[in-house]
């Protein structure tokens, strides 16, 4: 399987980090071995003093599909789940001044921490939920689907004009808000409507 990730995707994260606001989708992708589940502890890297949380709601790819069509986008997806996409911010903005890709900031190992799935009908409106992002019983990261610049579907459908999506694949659609730096002794706490679904320390 593979992670795709979507970069600056709600504008006033966009803003926090200077950044032009993107026309086509920003993607980037995590190998599989930056996965770590089951609320298992994030281990802080020692080549990096900047990591920063970016909590994001993730797709699972349910059936394989190239080229599709945005229209029927939504039938490539039944669940949805908590990530947390982890980026040494540090690491990032020496690449970014130099134009050089982000891997290195963003694909390392045990990046993307990753919630349990829920299926994506339990939710009445997938552009009206809301999730969170607690540190230390502090909320750090609040966000709502419907600010997405760029939709779900239409995120399949772009991506899958280049990269053929198959089933058990997952998209990060990109964080609100509020990123910054973990330490070592932090608690985060991960919240979908309302319902914990991410709760580990930084080790
Ligand atoms: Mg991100």
């Amino acid at each position: 399987m593979k992670i795709i990730a979507i970069g600056r995707n709600y504008a006033e994260h966009v803003k926090e980090l200077n950044n032009p606001v993107p026309t086509t989708p920003v993607i980037f992708m995590k190998p599989d071995t930056a996965l770590l589940k089951d609320n298992k502890p994030f281990y802080h890297p020692e080549f990096s003093q900047d990591i920063h949380h970016e909590i994001e709601i993730v797709l699972k790819v349910s059936k394989e599909g190239k080229h599709i069509n945005e229209k029927f986008a939504s039938n490539y997806f039944e669940e949805i789940a908590l990530g947390v996409d982890f980026t040494a911010r540090d690491i990032q903005s020496k690449h970014k001044e130099k134009g050089l890709p982000w891997e290195l900031a963003k694909a390392f190992d045990n990046s993307a921490p990753i919630s349990t799935f829920l299926p994506k009908d339990k939710f009445a409106d997938l552009y009206n939920v809301n999730f969170n992002l607690d540190i230390n019983g502090e909320t750090r990261q609040k966000g709502n689907t419907k600010d997405l610049l760029f939709s779900f579907e239409r995120i399949i459908a772009f991506v899958s004009q280049y990269i053929t999506l198959k089933k058990g694949d997952l998209i990060f659609t990109g964080t609100p808000e509020g990123v910054g730096k973990v330490a070592v002794g932090d608690r985060l706490e991960g919240f979908l409507e309302g319902e914990k679904l991410l709760d580990f320390y930084v080790k």
